[in-house]
């Protein structure tokens, strides 16, 4: 078990791509942290540092009370499980959940016969070693329910036993801290949801400090007791999920995190009657009564509001304001649906409301907004939250 501590870590690679840049983070002990953000964001390169599959440019990575930085992969005491699985195809799986115990055996060599002749503590010792060994192989293969398939070889397997094995191969080795790399990616989307659930039921067995990588927000919203959302080498905002969700930091993250995304709308602050108003041009929506204060500061400037697609309705809501729009396309999910909208402002727009209140496509509708749910972005300056800002 291990804290994980990267400090203004940055990778430049040969070609002068700068793909990680500054980063400073603290993985806890025990924590399930998972980097997150679009292709390219350095999340990948980010990790495989911590791995040492990648030399760092700039700054230091500890692991444990150590510094890593020029400590060869094999001895950082860490597992990693690749996307692709890279299980050895010409052991079964008992042998590729064994490979890495076996090759660190203490007494290797004395588990024969003859060396029970020769040297009888020895091979004593060499057969309580693998005994050890077996026992964490089964262990670990009745934690993942993959018992039955310990003699098989992996073209055998399918592709959710072969993840299964991969996570297996990194338990047995007790390391300091898993590693993930995009590991449910070759999966199908059912198969993706159930091993999702068992990865989090298995952290919460084993309590190794883990960093897993991935691109997708859902995953990692629901795997991660933190996210970090990653954007251009850098860190945009570290927070657990719900604090990502509801406090985004700014424009990138409020975009990026949840389904559908977050619509924008452009417009600005004014002052009428004594009251701070967002006018969009085509309709002026009053500010809640608890942003009143917050935002005064921010009166007659332009400012982009955030509304999550549930905090938009198509029937009047208390603390609600409303807009004109125009109903272009409609997607039923069963129990709520996703109704797409224009506004004279702007295009695919999105609201998600319970399913009785389908709205009928090619129409016109009056969309309702609560208004002490929006966020408020800095139109310069990243897109920064200003409501998040004055509230901290
Ligand atoms: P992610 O995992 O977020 O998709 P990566 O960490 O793989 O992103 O890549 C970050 C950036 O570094 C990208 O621009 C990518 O093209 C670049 N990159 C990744 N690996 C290499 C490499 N071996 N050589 C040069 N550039 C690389």
């Amino acid at each position: 078990m291990a804290q994980v501590i990267l400090r203004d870590v940055s990778k430049v690679y040969a070609n002068g791509v700068k793909a990680v840049d500054g980063v400073n983070l603290t993985i806890g002990d025990r924590e399930f942290v998972v980097l997150v953000g679009p292709s390219g964001c350095g999340k990948s390169t980010t990790l495989r540092m911590v791995a040492g599959l990648e030399d760092i440019s700039g700054g230091e990575i500890r692991i444990g009370e150590r510094i890593v930085n020029d400590v060869a992969p094999k001895d950082r005491d860490i597992a990693m499980v690749f996307q692709n699985y890279a299980l050895y195809p010409h052991m079964t799986v008992y042998q590729n959940m064994a490979f890495a115990l076996r090759l660190r055996r203490r007494h290797k060599g004395w588990a024969n016969p003859l060396a029970m002749m020769v040297a009888p503590a020895r091979y004593r010792a060499a057969r309580e070693e693998l005994a050890g060994i077996d026992r964490r192989v089964r262990d670990a293969a009745a934690m993942l329910g993959i018992e039955n398939l310990l003699s098989r070889r992996p073209q055998a397997l399918s592709g959710g036993q072969r993840q299964r094995v991969a996570v297996g191969r990194a338990i047995v080795r007790e390391p300091k801290a898993f590693l993930f790399d995009e590991p449910l990616s070759n999966l199908d989307a059912k198969l993706r949801i159930e091993m999702r659930a068992e990865i989090k039921r298995l952290h919460r067995r084993v309590q190794t400090t883990t960093i897993y990588v991935t691109h997708d927000q859902e995953e990692a919203m629901t795997l991660g007791d933190r996210v970090v959302v990653m954007k251009d080498g850098m860190i945009h905002q570290v927070g657990s999920p719900l604090e990502v969700y509801e406090r985004p930091a700014n424009r990138f993250v409020a975009g990026f995190v949840g389904t559908p995304p977050m619509n924008f709308f452009e417009g600005a602050l004014v002052a009428v009657g004594g009251g701070l108003t967002f006018d969009m041009g085509f309709a002026k929506l009053a500010i809640a009564p608890r942003h009143q204060v917050l935002l005064e500061k921010f009166a007659g400037r332009p400012l982009v509001m955030g509304a999550r697609p549930e905090t938009l309705h198509l029937v009047p809501v208390q603390c609600g304001q409303r807009f004109p729009a125009h109903v272009t396309v409609t997607e039923p999910l069963g129990d709520r649906v996703d109704v797409y909208f224009d506004t004279p402002g702007q295009k695919h727009l999105v609201c998600r409301v319970d399913s009785r209140h389908r709205a009928a496509e090619n129409q016109p509708a009056d969309i309702h907004v609560e208004m002490d749910r929006v966020h408020f972005f800095n139109p310069v300056d990243q897109g920064r939250s200003v409501l998040r800002d004055v509230a901290t």
